[in-house]
């Protein structure tokens, strides 16, 4: 049974990655409360020291994800929702900075060295893990690992995950795509009604303030393409990636002005995943849509579904709770983490919870709605994870440009069409799930494979 809410899914935190930026910092703002819990049952202060060691797709893409850089900040107690991008891009700008942890009555010195990348074999269950230590005069006294599974949602080894059983019983409780069609054609609701109410449920809110809360999110979204269209310049990470927002954005312009609407359309669709894409890659505050990774297709439709279709502001927050419960059966069912199933999981699965964006925006049924969603994540089967030196530029921005293209033509494909489909939502997740456990590790964010290894070969024409 799917027991995700909307606001676990869509997570306002800093670029690059959500489960190798915004896990991290969640992970270690937990260790840090363990810290600060352990201290106060210490009668002398002692000489404490904190270690961090990163293994798997965690170390090996960390570096270019800013993973120690978010540790730091976590460990100082920053949290993603309100970290201060412009600090947390310089840390360790000087590599023998010492940072001071400040606990209640102690300082903690903390350095760049004390972050341990392991390149070996990763032993544990998850391909992003960490393991967080406190030394008491040089004495590890305290150790967590962290599983950050995407999309920003850490695990702690040996925590029970909150029983489903634990929580109150959702009203409209429903595990695939299946279900919830079922329900819906038995009892006759509409499929907003159902989310809203289990949403009520889950957070604890009125009605009014699920949609101000889905308000605020849209906001980040919203501000991310502005911030984005309106920046030039190279991005950081040393590829010499240009931002090419601005100028899409002004050619979108031109094609209108030559009377060539559609392509106008579509390169603005492109100019707004290309705005929140490289504010993502350059450290900025997005929102997990449902990755980082992914962060620019579902603000690129909502931007377009608001500015150049003029869809009302109460249709846009339905649409994306129906984006958002697309994603919450994916997550249910395979995985939202490149690490774990490739990109199909995070652009995929970004591109499905757009095209029933669109489709619900435009008054889709619930079939249409699941078929939009079905022909996006089918026609990403299989797409690797190799961003180049672990930056998440290439293939990652534009990749976000298409994701939102094909969202588009996969609502087109999906509105009207009279024959029943012949694969199913469901049938889809399943066989992305299976493909991508099939998957080499070396395509699952190893930065071992595909374009990771391909760059300096020569040079080659194109991004
Ligand atoms: S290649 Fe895809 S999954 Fe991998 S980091 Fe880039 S956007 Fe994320």
């Amino acid at each position: 049974m799917i027991t995700t809410s909307f606001f676990q899914l869509f997570k306002i935190g800093p670029g690059p990655s959500s489960s190798h930026t915004v896990g991290p910092m969640v992970a270690a703002r937990q260790f840090r409360e363990q810290v600060q819990s352990w201290m106060n049952t210490q009668d002398t202060p002692k000489e404490w020291r904190i270690r961090v060691e990163l293994f798997g797709a965690l170390a090996a893409t960390g570096t270019g994800h800013g993973t120690h850089r978010a540790i730091l900040g976590g460990l100082m107690g920053a949290q993603p929702e309100t970290v201060n991008t412009e600090e947390l891009s310089r840390f360790f700008e000087e590599p023998d900075k010492v940072y001071q942890l400040t606990f209640d009555t102690v300082d903690i010195p903390f350095t760049e060295s004390a972050i341990f990348f392991d390149f070996s074999l990763n032993k544990y269950r998850h391909p992003n893990t960490m393991r967080l230590l406190l030394l008491e005069d040089g004495h590890v006294v305290q150790s967590e690992i962290y599983y950050s599974v995407g999309g920003g949602f850490v695990e702690r080894e040996g925590e029970e995950p909150v029983s489903k059983y634990d929580l109150p019983p959702l009203p409209f409780p429903y595990s695939n795509m299946q279900e919830l069609v079922d329900f819906l054609e038995e009892s006759g609701m509409k499929v907003i009604d159902v989310l809203v109410a289990n949403e009520t449920v889950l957070t604890g809110w009125e009605e009014e303030q699920i949609f101000q809360q889905i308000s605020r999110i849209m906001e980040v979204m919203e501000q991310s393409v502005i911030r984005g269209l309106q920046k030039e310049g190279e991005l950081p990470g040393g590829l010499k990636v240009q931002r090419r927002a601005k100028g899409m954005m002004d050619q979108a312009e031109k094609l209108h002005q030559q009377n060539r609407y559609a392509e106008a359309l579509f390169s603005r669709l492109n100019a707004y995943a290309l705005a929140t894409s490289e504010e993502n890659a350059d450290g900025q505050m997005v929102v997990t849509a449902p990755t980082n990774g992914a962060a620019g297709i579902i603000p690129a439709c909502m931007a377009y579904l608001k500015n150049d279709c003029k869809i009302e502001l109460r249709t846009l927050q339905e649409g994306l709770l129906v984006a958002a419960m697309v994603g919450f059966i994916i997550k249910d069912n395979a995985s939202i983490s490149g690490a774990e199933l490739g990109c199909q999981a995070e652009v995929g699965s970004a591109a499905a919870m757009a095209a029933a964006l669109f489709s619900y925006c435009y008054g889709g049924s619930i079939y249409e709605i699941s078929s939009a969603a079905e022909i996006a994540m089918e026609h990403h089967l299989g797409m690797t994870c190799d961003p180049i030196n672990g930056l998440v530029q290439i293939p990652c921005i534009e990749r976000n440009a298409n994701g939102a293209i094909k969202a588009y033509n996969a609502y087109l494909l999906a509105s009207g069409r009279t024959s029943k489909p012949i694969i199913s939502f469901d049938q889809v997740v399943e066989v992305m799930r299976q493909t991508g456990e099939d998957l080499s590790a070396k395509y699952k964010e190893t930065a071992t494979g595909g374009l990771a290894t391909s760059f300096g070969w020569g040079n080659m024409p194109g991004s």
